[in-house]
Protein backbone atom coordinates (compact mmCIF):
# COMPACT_ATOMS: atom_id res chain seq x y z
CA UNK A 1 0.00 0.00 0.00
CA UNK A 2 1.34 3.86 -0.91
CA UNK A 3 2.32 6.11 2.15
CA UNK A 4 -0.10 8.72 0.82
CA UNK A 5 -2.95 5.70 1.51
CA UNK A 6 -1.35 4.64 4.76
CA UNK A 7 -1.67 8.27 6.16
CA UNK A 8 -5.10 8.89 4.77
CA UNK A 9 -6.18 5.81 6.47
CA UNK A 10 -4.53 6.92 10.03
CA UNK A 11 -5.73 10.10 9.48
CA UNK A 12 -9.57 8.98 9.04
CA UNK A 13 -9.01 5.89 12.05
CA UNK A 14 -7.48 9.87 14.00
CA UNK A 15 -10.65 11.12 13.74
CA UNK A 16 -12.93 7.97 14.97
CA UNK A 17 -10.14 7.82 17.92
CA UNK A 18 -10.90 11.16 19.46
CA UNK A 19 -14.07 11.12 18.58
CA UNK A 20 -14.44 8.46 21.47
CA UNK A 21 -11.48 9.31 23.27
CA UNK A 22 -13.91 12.15 24.43
CA UNK A 23 -16.44 10.34 24.76
CA UNK A 24 -15.55 7.25 26.01
CA UNK A 25 -12.20 8.13 27.88
CA UNK A 26 -12.73 10.81 29.74
CA UNK A 27 -10.25 9.78 32.31
CA UNK A 28 -7.67 9.44 29.60
CA UNK A 29 -8.69 12.67 27.64
CA UNK A 30 -8.67 14.76 30.95
CA UNK A 31 -5.03 13.50 31.89
CA UNK A 32 -3.95 13.90 28.08
CA UNK A 33 -5.19 17.70 28.35
CA UNK A 34 -3.35 18.43 31.43
CA UNK A 35 -0.07 16.36 30.05
CA UNK A 36 -0.19 18.45 27.10
CA UNK A 37 2.33 21.21 27.02
CA UNK A 38 2.90 24.69 24.55
CA UNK A 39 0.27 26.14 22.63
CA UNK A 40 -1.12 26.42 19.01
CA UNK A 41 0.24 28.10 16.70
CA UNK A 42 -2.19 28.56 14.27
CA UNK A 43 -0.75 26.76 11.35
CA UNK A 44 -4.04 24.61 10.49
CA UNK A 45 -2.27 20.98 9.99
CA UNK A 46 -4.82 19.52 12.16
CA UNK A 47 -7.95 21.60 9.93
CA UNK A 48 -6.69 19.51 6.23
CA UNK A 49 -7.00 16.26 7.63
CA UNK A 50 -8.41 14.11 4.92
CA UNK A 51 -9.71 17.45 3.47
CA UNK A 52 -9.27 21.05 4.27
CA UNK A 53 -12.20 22.04 6.83
CA UNK A 54 -14.24 24.98 4.99
CA UNK A 55 -14.02 27.18 7.95
CA UNK A 56 -10.52 27.28 7.66
CA UNK A 57 -9.16 30.72 6.47
CA UNK A 58 -5.36 31.23 5.89
CA UNK A 59 -3.91 34.78 6.24
CA UNK A 60 -1.17 36.08 5.20
CA UNK A 61 2.21 35.13 6.78
CA UNK A 62 1.33 31.54 6.36
CA UNK A 63 -1.13 31.34 9.56
CA UNK A 64 -4.61 30.39 9.48
CA UNK A 65 -7.59 31.29 12.01
CA UNK A 66 -10.99 29.20 12.17
CA UNK A 67 -13.73 31.52 11.12
CA UNK A 68 -16.38 29.96 13.88
CA UNK A 69 -13.51 29.71 16.80
CA UNK A 70 -16.30 30.14 19.52
CA UNK A 71 -18.48 27.51 18.10
CA UNK A 72 -16.06 25.00 17.10
CA UNK A 73 -16.63 21.55 17.62
CA UNK A 74 -15.06 20.18 20.60
CA UNK A 75 -12.71 17.61 18.26
CA UNK A 76 -10.92 20.92 17.13
CA UNK A 77 -9.87 22.20 20.45
CA UNK A 78 -8.94 18.61 21.45
CA UNK A 79 -6.31 18.28 19.18
CA UNK A 80 -4.04 16.40 19.93
CA UNK A 81 -5.02 14.12 22.65
CA UNK A 82 -1.53 12.29 22.52
CA UNK A 83 1.25 10.92 20.32
CA UNK A 84 -0.49 9.20 17.77
CA UNK A 85 -2.34 12.38 16.63
CA UNK A 86 0.78 14.50 16.40
CA UNK A 87 1.77 11.58 13.93
CA UNK A 88 -1.35 12.10 11.99
CA UNK A 89 0.37 15.43 11.14
CA UNK A 90 3.86 14.19 10.87
CA UNK A 91 4.83 15.69 14.42
CA UNK A 92 4.26 19.35 12.56
CA UNK A 93 2.13 20.65 15.59
CA UNK A 94 3.62 23.33 18.19
CA UNK A 95 2.39 21.07 20.95
CA UNK A 96 4.21 18.12 22.59
CA UNK A 97 3.56 15.86 25.16
CA UNK A 98 6.31 15.73 28.77
CA UNK A 99 6.70 12.25 28.63
CA UNK A 100 6.22 9.27 26.17
CA UNK A 101 2.47 8.05 26.08
CA UNK A 102 1.07 4.92 25.92
CA UNK A 103 -1.55 5.14 23.20
CA UNK A 104 -4.43 3.44 23.61
CA UNK A 105 -5.54 1.44 20.85
CA UNK A 106 -9.23 1.60 19.88
CA UNK A 107 -9.63 -1.51 17.73
CA UNK A 108 -12.55 -0.65 15.49
CA UNK A 109 -14.31 -3.92 17.09
CA UNK A 110 -14.12 -2.23 20.56
CA UNK A 111 -15.64 0.49 18.65
CA UNK A 112 -18.72 -1.12 17.30
CA UNK A 113 -19.08 -2.73 20.69
CA UNK A 114 -19.08 0.46 22.89
CA UNK A 115 -21.30 2.22 20.59
CA UNK A 116 -24.21 -0.13 20.81
S1 LIG B 1 -1.54 21.36 14.14
FE1 LIG B 1 -1.18 21.99 16.25
S2 LIG B 1 -0.25 24.03 16.13
FE2 LIG B 1 -1.21 23.58 14.14
S3 LIG B 1 -3.29 24.46 14.28
FE3 LIG B 1 -3.42 22.30 14.90
S4 LIG B 1 -3.20 22.34 17.14
FE4 LIG B 1 -2.47 24.32 16.37
S1 LIG C 1 -13.89 24.17 12.54
FE1 LIG C 1 -12.19 25.59 12.77
S2 LIG C 1 -10.77 24.60 14.21
FE2 LIG C 1 -12.19 23.03 13.43
S3 LIG C 1 -11.15 22.10 11.64
FE3 LIG C 1 -12.45 23.77 10.88
S4 LIG C 1 -11.13 25.56 10.80
FE4 LIG C 1 -10.14 24.06 12.10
Amino acid sequence: MSNKFQKTKRQALGKIRRFFLIKLKKPYFEQQMEERQGECNQCGNCCELLFKCPFLVKVEGGSSLCSIYENRPKQCAAFPIDNRCLSEVDFDCSYTFGKKQDIVQIESASIMHQAD
